[in-house]
């Protein structure tokens, strides 16, 4: 056995190995020291003969399993499941064992590993001399997304994807090392594997594209003429067969997208605009997200979060959300009762690629019928929606209703949490079933009369029947009564107190239970399996079914906070123009109690104001209105309304932020290092559609230094002719205010205050001019 322990072992080096031996898990050796540990379990050992040799070893129970995955997944690590394969009662000498499930990070499809409302992705990165090809697959959703980044920065802007879609694990090539890459994978936690690039590649790919896609030629696939990213998506598949093989062959929805087609908002401006999280805190609360998240549905969830991922750039996409949000705004009964229906919904995309691998439990089936009985409701209101985003968003879901028929005809109303004792269809739902059950509970019942019938006819007032799992049913009879039993009785055991005994009848009473019993698990397996086929049937209208409800989710959460905060529909325009009118920063508005949010006008062109340097002491709500106006333009991207009484916006291609002075020491950066690099990389890809917010750059150097950068800056964003970027920029340097007497795009902002007796007093209000002074003494 520790031969095959060891053969196996030898396959998977980079995984904890659960070998499974009648009701464990076991860990050996290395594996066992480290796992115990990790999982908080007794480390024991095994004799080899002598001391020195003994073997450490330690194991976890079966029916435990998935407790003890989860601590691994948690503690970063990979685990490789080893079953036995036959029946031990048939095996001829040793059990044959297989490695069944190698669980990653990125590969889970399991509901109790996985955060609910987030997508889970595996990545794989493919670094040629000239591009990066990346693919993203989800597996819990069986969907991928496919790209290729070419030029100079293309690994820069692969892990600006990686972060975006919050990578949990990545693939790259053995021996590929780059600091960046290293880097990116500590910060963001991602777990790492490797693959290997093979001579054989050459022909396992078309075949595995065959077997996957029905095409060998990667020419014949939509995103062949992308051959780097169809690499990355074979080293994808080819580690999925490995480690989640029904998974691998699930894989449905391919998307080749192109970065560019999404608002880029990179990073560092994610973080600074905190859209996912609090800057100081690190937490959801206080982020962008934290207020507009009043989605109802893990489905609505996870695009929430992905369109915040991918804002938009096209002007009729975001304006039919607008349209969407607009309705819902305007007929409140049809959006609570749509918002009602929605509530008890559950993970349809995710249930359906359990289903569809065959890993869904009964419980999976018991909320996919849960969700499916109200769609209808939800369809009907649904279909009374006028705005064109809704329109025929639930055609094709109609054999749903079927399916929804037949889950609540089979299934019992509670059903178990797994399939393998039965007890999972309803009666009267098959007639075969219903007999052989009729059987067994016939038998169970024979047997609970049993004891008043030979208590009767014995005269033994405690006789007892009982059930154990070694001898099965029994008669007991304490001590004193012995002299009462008749004949007929045959002793199986005896105990302290009592013995115990069976009859024939008894006997063969208990067999009949037992063969029924395996009959009804036996069927009921064969069933559970036809029925799981049968919902992947309908894998289509399910996964159809869960987009419209994501996007139905998505659009009442947009008019409800746009009612209950008061937002306005901005509108569009093809140029360069923004005008806000009374904007409030989305989260401070929110959040401030001790004092009433002042809103702030914006008004910005390319003509006269696209370079807007404002100055004004400290602590007085420059960050703060720097970042309202991003976050403004921001939400109009994302197809929602915004913090404002009105507001006409451009449509941006990037927003990009310099904030703060952030050190990175852990990554050896000083934080001038930093700002310079941020700043380098916001030179280099604005574009004169783009968005910039600087927020005091230059101040990690010397005064005179810092001024000059500053400067410098300011006019080649100004002047170049391919940027011209319309920019806030908040500076103390208040000698760049001068600017605006030679160069025609700029203008001075400043934040009113009044000063009274030596008292400051912040009005928190942007107008046009320059500040006289810091009041940083006064401040302090
Ligand atoms: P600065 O960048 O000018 O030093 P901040 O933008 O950091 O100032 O603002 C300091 C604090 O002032 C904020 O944390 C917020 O509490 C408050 N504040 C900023 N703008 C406003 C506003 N428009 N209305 C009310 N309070 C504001
Ligand atoms: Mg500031």
């Amino acid at each position: 056995m520790m031969k095959q322990y060891t053969a196996m072992k030898a396959k998977y080096p980079e995984c904890f190995l659960f070998f499974r031996m009648g009701d464990f898990y076991e860990m050996f050796g290395e594996d066992a020291v480290k796992g115990a540990d990790i999982l908080e379990i007794a480390l024991t050992s095994r004799d080899r003969g002598s001391e020195e040799t003994r073997l450490p070893m330690c194991g976890v129970p079966h029916h435990a399993l998935w407790n003890y995955i989860q601590k691994m997944i948690n503690a970063g690590q990979m685990v490789a499941i080893c079953e036995q394969v036959e029946d031990p009662k048939q095996a001829k000498g040793l059990v044959k064992r297989e490695v069944v499930r190698v669980i990653t990070p990125g590969t889970l499809i399991e509901e109790e590993l996985m955060e609910e409302g987030t997508a889970n992705y595996l990545a794989a990165i493919v670094p040629e001399s000239s591009a990066i090809g990346l693919a993203l697959c989800d597996v819990s959703r069986a969907s991928v997304y496919l790209t290729e980044l070419h030029g100079e920065d293309s690994l820069i802007r692969a892990i600006d994807e990686l972060s975006r879609f919050g990578v949990a694990e990545l693939l790259i090539p053995e021996k590929y090392e780059d600091p960046r890459l290293t880097n990116a994978i500590d910060t963001h936690s991602i777990s790492m594997a490797r693959y290997r690039r093979d001579f054989d590649d050459e022909w396992r790919r078309p075949k595995l594209f065959e077997d996957k896609l029905g095409v060998r030629d990667i020419a014949m696939l939509p995103f062949g003429d992308h051959p780097i990213a169809a690499d990355a998506l074979y080293r994808v598949i080819a580690y999925l067969e490995r480690t989640n093989p029904p998974a691998a062959k699930n894989l449905e929805r391919f998307t080749y997208y192109e970065p560019d087609s999404f608002m880029s908002v990179d990073e560092t401006t994610r973080a600074n605009l905190e859209l996912f999280r609090s800057q100081r805190t690190g937490e959801k609360k206080n982020s962008l997200l934290w207020v507009l998240d009043k989605t109802r549905t893990a489905a609505g969830k996870r695009l929430l979060r992905e369109i915040m991922s991918f804002p938009l750039m096209r002007r009729d996409t975001i304006e039919a959300r607008h349209a969407g949000v607009a309705e819902f705004l305007k007929r409140p009964l049809i959006r609570v009762e749509i918002g009602d229906a929605l509530k008890g919904i559950r993970d349809i995309e995710r249930i359906e690629s359990r289903v569809s691998a065959h890993a869904a439990s009964p419980l999976d089936l018991a909320s996919l019928r849960e969700s499916l009985l109200r769609l209808p409701n939800l369809k009907e209101w649904a279909a009374k929606l006028e705005a064109e985003i809704f329109q025929g968003i639930f055609d094709g879901t109609e054999p749903l209703d079927e399916l929804a028929n037949h889950l609540s005809e089979s299934l019992v109303i509670n059903p178990p949490a797994s399939h393998k004792e039965g007890g999972v269809f309803a009666d009267g739902f098959s007639e075969e079933l219903d007999k052989v059950r009729e059987a067994s509970r016939g038998g169970k019942e024979w047997i609970a009369s049993l004891q008043l019938k030979e208590r009767d006819l014995t005269g033994i007032k405690n006789l007892k029947v009982g059930y154990n799992r070694v001898f099965g049913y029994f008669l007991e009879v304490s001590k004193a009564n012995q002299h009462l039993v008749p004949q007929h009785y045959i002793r199986k055991q005896t105990l302290v107190n009592a013995e115990r005994f069976i009859t024939e009848e008894l006997k063969s009473m208990e067999d009949e239970i037992l063969t029924a019993n395996e009959k009804a698990i036996t069927l009921e397996t064969r069933m559970y399996e036809a029925l799981l086929e049968r919902i992947s049937g309908h894998r289509k209208s399910l996964l159809h079914a869960a987009s419209a409800i994501a996007l139905l989710d998505l659009l009442v959460c947009f008019a409800e906070c746009a009612a209950q905060y008061n937002w306005c529909r901005p509108t569009l325009n093809e140029g360069m123009e923004l005008k806000i009118e009374a904007g409030r920063h989305p989260v401070i508005d929110l959040t401030q109690r001790d004092e009433p949010f002042v809103p702030n006008d914006a008004e910005f062109n390319t003509d006269d104001k696209q370079m807007n340097i404002i100055t004004g002491p400290n602590m007085a709500g420059k960050s703060t209105y720097l970042r309202q106006v991003a976050l403004i333009a921001f939400l109009n991207q994302i197809g929602s309304f915004v913090p404002a009484t009105s507001a006409a916006l451009p449509i941006f291609d990037a927003i990009f932020s310099r904030v703060g002075a952030t050190d990175d020491l852990a990554l050896g950066q000083s934080t001038f290092m930093v700002e310079m690099l941020e700043c380098s990389r916001i030179l280099h890809n604005a574009t004169g559609r783009s968005f910039i917010i600087l927020d005091e750059i230059g101040r990690g150097t010397s005064t005179y230094d810092g001024l000059a950068i500053a400067w410098a800056v300011a006019e080649y964003i100004h002047n170049h002719p391919d940027l011209r970027a319309i920019t806030l920029f908040a500076t103390h340097y208040h000698e760049l205010t001068s600017l605006s007497e030679s160069l025609p795009g700029v203008r001075n902002l400043r934040i009113m205050l009044q000063e009274r007796d030596g008292e400051i007093v912040f009005l928190r209000r942007v107008t046009e001019g320059r500040a006289q002074k810091s009041y940083g003494i006064q401040v302090a």
